[in-house]
């Protein structure tokens, strides 16, 4: 297959190459995977896209994915814990280690390391802060990454916190400087997890 004259062919693979992980070689390679399929892989990628494009939000109340039609699951089940994330990915991972089973509050990214007091920088602290306040939450557990950024972000979270007697925790320090959640393997995960250090609250 030639991709020098088709436009539409260029176009996928422009944006395909813009996939996490994936390079120009193997962009093309997944394109012509979908045009020898076209039946079985490019019309229900097509209809799925779009019913993702069209259905799938981001719940302004917890930061995770919902349908726009259901309710979130942050309005559906109780927990008494709540594990703070910059990102789904870190959720995820999170998530399939099984370390943890509460609630989880993603935040949208992190506050610059030179933040100081704002209003949180259009990430979901306020609505953090309700959520403690009305669903009766134990813990807060800042899983934030161990940056700057991520540091920053953690105090200005628990500084936010302050006076609703919540006990915040923060993961231990197992977490290497400038590290990732996302790129954690399961033993130092877990050990951040079980290690997590108690943060003061008054
Ligand atoms: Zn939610």
């Amino acid at each position: 297959m030639s991709d020098k004259n088709v436009k539409e062919i260029e176009d996928l693979i422009k944006i395909i190459s813009k996939l996490p992980g994936l390079g120009p070689k193997s962009a093309k390679r997944i394109v012509l995977k979908l045009i020898n399929n076209r039946e079985d892989l490019i019309k229900p990628l097509t209809n799925t896209l779009a019913q993702v494009y069209k259905n799938v939000i981001r719940c302004n109340i917890c930061g995770n994915l919902k349908s726009i039609n259901g309710k979130c699951i942050c309005s559906t089940k109780k927990y008494d814990q709540i594990c703070v994330v910059e990102n789904i990915a870190d959720m995820w991972v999170i998530e399939s280690t099984g370390i943890y089973k509460g609630h989880y509050h993603i935040l949208g990214g992190t506050l610059p390391s030179f933040e100081t007091k704002n209003s949180g920088n259009g990430l979901l602290i306020q609505s953090l802060v309700n959520r403690v306040k009305k669903e009766n939450v134990k813990e807060v557990i800042l899983a934030t990454s161990a940056s700057t950024e991520g540091e920053t972000t953690s105090h200005y979270i628990s500084d936010s916190l302050k006076g609703t007697k919540v006990k915040i925790t923060r993961l231990a320090k197992g977490v290497p400087v400038g590290g990732e959640i996302e790129f954690l393997d399961d033993g130092t995960l877990y050990s951040a997890f079980k290690n997590r250090n108690l943060l003061p609250n008054e």
